[in-house]
């Protein structure tokens, strides 16, 4: 299967002015460089789907996203590059005037866009109505919301190459819980695992990522989520504030909804003393960027 990296991924090492004297190292795994479009996590997660797809004679791939959805341009460039096509449930209603640059740029790769209401997004992912969705649309193959199946997974497991066992502690942003899955099937058992809710909701997540753990791994794992800013896509100045001194010290760009809020998360519990003096951490660029631009006006990067 051809390969989407624009550049390798690449551990960047943080600043020592953001973590000393409270470890021993704090760097970042940058899976942000991979592609401008098809960016961080997404590309791991879409890889197998997409392969799975074809494999099985589909000629099109459809998927769920709201108006920002990293998930939704990255499968809809992937689906591009690999001669798809490609169907976007967007929860919600965009009309010409208010629609995002990132559905703007999924229409551009030829995705066909379909707004529903919450309610329907939400009803339209039940079992009952995939299996009603998947005899309409019997040429395209279902993803669900996030690149969250089995598929998702497995790619996801690719991520734990780029992770030396130097390293203590590995974290992590968390949405449908598919990556920080995929990881923790597939690091050492020494390494601890964190993972870091951006929105309010955590039970059920903990729930279904506790469901797709293998036992042999089930263990060194933590899910937080004191660090939502008000819940998902949620913003305040304290998070701009944070993220604008992160890329003065550290030149490394976050993003608002996901990576930006749990390096708000790390950096509190360095300073809480919750990690050992000889912890090596590494922490995930899930990417997310294109998502910045609601927010462009006050970023200093
Ligand atoms: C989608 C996304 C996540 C969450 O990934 P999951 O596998 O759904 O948990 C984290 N960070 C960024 C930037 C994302 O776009």
């Amino acid at each position: 299967m051809v390969t989407i990296h624009e550049s390798e991924p690449y551990i960047q090492p943080l600043n020592e002015i953001w973590y000393k004297p409270y470890v021993d190292e704090v760097s970042m795994l940058r899976l942000d460089v991979i592609h401008p479009v098809i960016s961080g996590n997404k590309w791991y997660k879409l890889k197998w789907n997409i392969k799975h797809a074809i494999e099985n004679g589909f000629t099109g791939v459809l998927t769920f996203g709201g108006g920002y959805s990293n998930h939704l341009i990255a499968t809809a460039a992937t689906a591009y590059a690999y001669g798809l096509k490609s169907i976007g449930i967007v929860r919600g209603s965009y009309t010409n005037s208010h629609v995002t640059s990132t559905l703007k740029t999924c229409a551009e790769y030829g995705m066909q866009l379909v707004f529903v209401t919450k309610g329907t997004y939400r009803s339209m992912q039940d079992k009952e109505s995939l299996h009603d969705l998947q005899k309409e649309y019997s040429d395209y193959f279902i993803i669900p919301e996030g690149g969250a199946n089995e598929w998702g997974r497995e790619g996801a497991m690719e991520i734990a190459r780029y992770i030396p066992e130097s390293y203590t502690h590995i974290c992590i942003s968390v949405g449908t819980g598919t990556s920080f899955t995929g990881l923790r099937n597939t690091l050492l058992n020494h390494q601890y695992l964190y993972g870091y809710i951006p929105m309010k909701e955590r039970n059920y997540l903990e729930l279904s990522i506790r469901e797709n753990i293998l036992s042999a791994n089930n263990r060194h794992w933590q899910l937080f989520n004191n660090w939502h800013f008000g819940g998902f896509g949620k913003r305040n100045d304290e998070l701009i504030q944070f993220m604008n001194h992160f890329y003065e010290v550290n030149k490394i760009p976050l993003d608002i909804v996901y990576t930006g809020k749990m390096m708000a998360g790390i950096y509190e519990q360095l300073h809480e003393g919750y990690f050992s003096a000889t912890a090596r951490i590494l922490c995930i660029h899930t990417g997310g960027l294109q998502g910045n631009v609601s927010a462009q006006h006050l970023l200093e990067y």
